[in-house]
């Protein structure tokens, strides 16, 4: 009898099973610029290209129901789509929203959660057009898929990075993750006190990054005001780390990153004291920032250097530089994306 291998998906990572899943997908039609392997799929329709991306989150895997409120669910579930429109450079334009759900929730838990769907639209002008609903075992499971739109020129890959360039990267890093270890923490504490309220209050900022993300469309259309056109981006959802792998893997080159130009908000150095944690591997391996990591030509310094909205974190070195991260005492060490990973994840 014919032997059948029985690989355990957790062998792979999820980047290994989509490799091996996707490995004998051909693609056959003209129009289709790009297929998996950057943060939307690019489709050839003119003069505007279409840009399609989607994304599922599971119960128990990517939140926890117990202190993520439904309406910020709704809006985190569009938010991460309209991120990975942004990342290629686009405007998202329409979503459909796909969800399966178990009996446990009532009818008006799912209006909240559609409330925080239908405010995510209204915030980025971007209409909802479809979807499916069925039910499921156990638990909640939403995918969203978003379609944007760009002028085919405009559309920026995680290919283009050349030696020498900038790496910068939007808003903060690490704060999502410092967020999520906060909400951790206080639900075993609110378990073990049987009901004594959290004080929340000194963490606003990294609860809303963890919580209610939001998607640097901002950052698009200052790049497009500034005349920038970045060589590379992608958006941070499983760690800086992880995305600058990224970004060097495709684009075949290394880069160094200086560890004290990294951003980190005062909140996420707090609860890194507290945890006994290096704020470093919070900005380099938290995920779920959905900031925008990108590099520019050394020739658009001028026009990016004091703009507020992004910092400058590094540069863009020859591949066989590898990829380092330059500590505050100036000593180079290897970065390695040791970032979220869908599968490996408890
Ligand atoms: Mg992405």
């Amino acid at each position: 009898m014919e032997e059948i291998s029985k690989t355990p998906l957790t062998e792979l990572g999820e980047f290994g099973l989509i490799d091996r899943l996707m490995k004998d997908v051909k693609i056959k039609e003209k129009s289709t610029i790009k297929g998996t392997g950057d943060d939307a799929a690019v489709i050839n329709n003119g003069i505007f290209h279409t840009l399609v991306t989607t994304d599922l989150l599971a119960e128990g895997v990517h939140f926890d129901i117990t202190y993520t409120p439904l309406k910020h669910l709704g809006y985190k579930a569009v938010v991460v789509n309209l991120s990975d429109v942004a990342a290629m450079n686009a405007m998202p334009k329409q979503i459909t929203v796909s969800i399966a759900v178990s009996s446990r929730y009532t009818v008006e838990a799912l209006e909240e959660l559609y409330k925080g769907i239908k405010l995510a639209c209204d915030n980025y002008g971007v209409d909802f057009v479809g979807g499916d609903t069925t039910t499921s075992r156990s638990g909640l499971i939403i995918s969203v898929t978003a379609i944007g739109q760009a002028m085919a020129e405009d559309i920026v890959y995680r290919n283009g990075a050349k030696e020498n360039d900038l790496i910068c990267v939007s808003g903060t890093l690490g704060a999502a993750y410092a967020g999520l270890l906060v909400l951790e923490r206080e639900k075993k504490a609110f378990k073990e006190s049987q009901g004594a309220q959290p004080d929340l209050e000194s963490y606003d900022y990294i609860l809303e990054r963890q919580l209610k993300p939001e998607p640097r469309l901002d950052v698009i259309k200052a790049l497009a005001h500034l005349k920038v056109k970045p060589s590379a981006m992608m958006d941070v959802s499983d760690g800086l780390a992880s995305e600058i792998m990224h970004i060097t893997r495709n684009s075949q080159t290394g880069a160094e990153i200086f560890e004290d130009k990294l951003p980190i908000d005062h909140q996420t150095g707090d609860v890194a004291k507290e945890m006994k944690l290096d704020p470093t591997t919070l900005a380099m391996n938290g995920g779920e920032d959905y900031e925008l990591l990108f590099t520019v030509s050394q020739e658009d310094y001028e026009k990016i250097k004091d703009n507020p909205a992004f910092a400058i974190i590094g540069y863009i070195k020859e591949k066989n530089a590898g990829v380092n991260l330059i500590a505050r005492d100036g000593s180079s060490n290897p970065i390695q994306a040791q970032g979220w990973d869908a599968l490996n994840k408890k």
